[in-house]
């Protein structure tokens, strides 16, 4: 058969029609036609490895489609001759620094007809999807007539993560083909789903195996493919009555996520379809001026920058990893996760611990782990298999990257280096994970200093991304550059910094949590606290989060800022001191200020009458964190303002919706910032004293 062309992609091999002799006339798409007279439109975006969908591929692709339309084959087939998926979403990058509304709707109307062109076509189409069909690339294909998924393909709407809802026809779409509990619910949480998953909603009409698309494509073309139809269920849901319920339902749903103010894409996709869901043609006009309303919202324009940030950080690990082997000393807390996450992501890891219940203890952490994370069993196996209890140390010999994860005292510290320099291989890089210690002490007495780092992940190692990257003035350069590779070949986002106390995120989230300590002493309820810290957009507030990090770290931590911030930190209260020496530490002992089961604190609301949230509690939590931003800037403690903020949402969960603390700060207006700094240093105490770095920050 002619057109059981294979061409070798990669290390896959993807069935992409015939090929033509030259390019063709498209600098982004493939048209051939096969021996059966059917169009092959295979979407190669030029000079990327994934496609994207931006204004010139789509107008390139309206003119293709126009082409086809005048060659009247007998059906088109639409798939991606990249091996990383069909299409990875909209070309978010055009869309950044939006202002206008109606700009934005322009474009997306402009958009919105070339899907429509292809949804009108007078032939049977399919897409043929591999990898990652998501946001705009699922759009495309919805627009298609059939959809065929090869066995490892995933499907989603990530949008709402943007800040957005779909924009190219996928709410209207989505909701008239898919029951609009599964649908909505798909499209509101920005969840992915497997080609089996797609294939029970009636998303796909079949899943095949790529040896298998050719008969499968013929199939769908020629009649002989049963296609998903929607069902009574979905026809039923979308009826004016029904959808009012569940819209209720879904709000109430969508509030205990997240708030409208700071949120408001959930909700408007909710809006949207309960007034225009029981009509195609409405609900995609509609669709065009709700996507262009919320592109401009701060919120949106926020997280896309943030998406970018997270990529920022992804390139600034660089590349050419050349850890294959870790070796972690302590297998505690900290030690034991970072284990079971190298080991999960593809490193051999050798674990050891002068006892050995923690090293039971972190295997154990890190099957439940592999359990959620990992999908195929065989791969769960080998993870673990990669993760080698081994308490007599003797991995150090073959480690490439040794991590020490003791307890954080430094005479401790540096008795395990002594035992550790004499076996390392001569390359091997020694990290410490101290979240305190200068690293200008830690070196003192080792043999070769030039080779030690901080590699200070955070707890939990697998939920929070960041992990800061500590250097001296005493480093090889090419440590530095090998730590950095190892931080995003293990899938995490590093942040260069320099040692310093607290490095860059304990000395910034210091001050939220000792300010509300201080705010207990002035009788301010503890849920009010947390509560203040919420309103502004904070996963946790400063109360609950000191207990889930340990009062006694908090206390060591505190001090040890001290020493070198003296009164630019709040207070520590002598009552935080009894409490750690009575033991309650918080969530690991299960009661610090609040009781902890379960791993969740129990916490009522505020109570109904009595204070409120003010905008001072709120800025007494905030405006610290900002401030030390600035201040580790100035010092040269990190050098990308960018980078700032990226570390304090993927290291502390900092409101992602306002850009991180940096960017707050540019949207509130710096001079604002540095007034109200005064105010409050004049109300509370030099603590809050701005730093001199708002003088030339911009
Ligand atoms: P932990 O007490 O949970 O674990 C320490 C482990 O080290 C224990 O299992 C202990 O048995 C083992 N250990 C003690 N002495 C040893 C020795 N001589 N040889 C081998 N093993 C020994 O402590 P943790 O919370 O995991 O903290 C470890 C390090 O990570 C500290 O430097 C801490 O500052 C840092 N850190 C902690 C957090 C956190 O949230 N817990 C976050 C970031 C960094």
């Amino acid at each position: 058969m002619d057109s059981k062309i294979m061409t070798a992609l990669g290390d896959r091999l993807l069935t992409l029609g015939p090929q033509p002799a030259t390019d063709g006339p498209y600098k982004h798409f493939k048209l051939t036609r096969d021996a059966d007279g059917v169009a092959w439109l295979l979407f190669d975006r030029a000079e990327t490895s994934a496609n994207t969908l931006s204004s010139d591929v789509m107008e390139e692709f309206d003119a293709a489609l126009a082409a086809i339309e005048t060659e009247r084959p007998a059906g088109l087939v639409i798939r991606s001759a990249k091996p990383s998926g069909f299409i990875a979403g909209a070309d978010v990058n055009e869309f950044r620094g939006a202002t206008d509304p109606e700009v934005v709707e322009a474009r997306i109307r402009a958009a919105h007809a070339v899907v429509d062109h292809l949804e009108a076509l007078k032939l049977p189409t399919v897409a043929v999807i591999h990898g990652f069909c998501l946001g705009g690339g699922l759009e495309v294909a919805l627009a298609c007539q059939a959809r065929i998924a090869i066995d490892r393909a995933r499907f989603g709407f990530p949008e709402v993560m943007l800040g957005l809802h779909p924009g190219l026809g996928g709410t209207a779409r989505f909701t008239a083909l898919v029951n609009p509990t599964q649908s909505m619910a798909l499209m509101l949480t920005g969840r992915t789903i497997d080609a089996r998953r797609a294939k029970s909603l009636g998303l796909v009409d079949a899943v095949t195996q790529e040896r298998h698309v050719l008969g499968a494509v013929r199939d769908a073309l020629f009649g002989r493919l049963k296609r998903a139809k929607p069902g009574l269920l979905t026809r039923a849901a979308n009826i004016g009555s029904v959808r009012g319920l569940l819209a209720k339902r879904m709000r109430s749903e969508a509030t205990k996520a997240a708030p409208r103010e700071h949120y408001p894409a959930p909700y408007a996709l909710i809006d949207l379809w309960e007034t225009h869901g029981g009509s195609k043609a409405a609900m995609l006009k509609a669709e065009q001026a709700s996507f262009a309303k919320l592109m401009v919202t701060p919120t949106a324009q926020n997280l896309i920058r943030v998406f970018f940030l997270r990529e920022q950080m992804k390139k600034a690990a660089g590349s050419g990893n050349t850890v294959k082997h870790v070796h972690i000393v302590g297998a505690g807390a900290m030690g034991g996760d970072i284990a079971g996450w190298c080991a999960g992501q593809g490193l051999r890891v050798s674990l050891a611990d002068m006892k050995a219940e923690p090293i039971a203890g972190a295997v154990k952490r890190a099957a439940e782990l592999y359990g959620k994370i990992i999908r195929k069993p065989t791969d769960v196996r080998d993870a673990l298999d990669r993760l080698i209890p081994d308490m007599g140390g003797e991995g150090v010999r073959n480690a490439d990257l040794i991590i020490e994860a003791v307890p954080e005292k430094l005479e401790l510290k540096q008795k395990i280096y002594a035992g550790l320099e004499p076996r390392m291989k001569p390359g091997a890089i020694l990290a410490t994970n101290t979240s305190s210690i200068p690293l200008q002490d830690l070196r003192t007495t080792l043999t070769r200093p030039e080779r030690l780092v901080g590699l200070h992940f955070f707890n939990p190692v697998s939920r929070l991304q960041l992990v800061e990257v500590v250097s001296h003035d005493g480093n090889d350069a090419q440590v530095q550059k090998e730590a950095l590779a190892f931080v995003g070949a293990i899938d995490r986002l590093p942040l260069a910094v320099k040692s310093s106390p607290g490095f860059l995120v304990n000395r910034a989230l210091t001050p939220y949590m000792l300010e509300a300590m201080v705010m207990l002493d002035e009788k301010i309820d503890q849920r009010l606290i947390d509560a203040a810290a919420e309103q502004f957009g904070m996963p946790m507030g400063p109360i609950e989060l000191a207990d889930q990090v340990g009062l006694d770290i908090c206390l060591d931590v505190g001090n040890m800022l001290r020493t070198k911030f003296g009164d630019l930190l709040p207070p520590t209260p002598a009552w935080l001191r009894e409490k750690v020496a009575k033991g309650e530490l918080g969530r690991k002992t299960g009661k610090g200020f609040y009781t902890w089961k379960d791993g969740k604190a129990e916490k009522a609301q505020p109570p109904e009458t009595g204070p409120r949230v003010t905008d001072q509690m709120i800025d007494r939590l905030v405006l610290p964190i900002s401030n030390v931003c600035v201040a580790a800037l100035r010092e040269g403690i990190v050098d990308d303002p960018d980078a700032v903020d990226g570390a304090m949402i993927f290291g502390t969960g900092y409101a992602p919706f306002r850009g991180g603390p940096l960017n707050y700060a540019r949207t509130r207006g710096v001079e604002n910032i540095v007034s109200t700094l005064r105010a409050l240093a004049e109300r509370f105490g030099e603590r809050f004293a701005p730093d001199p770095g708002w003088d030339n920050f911009k």
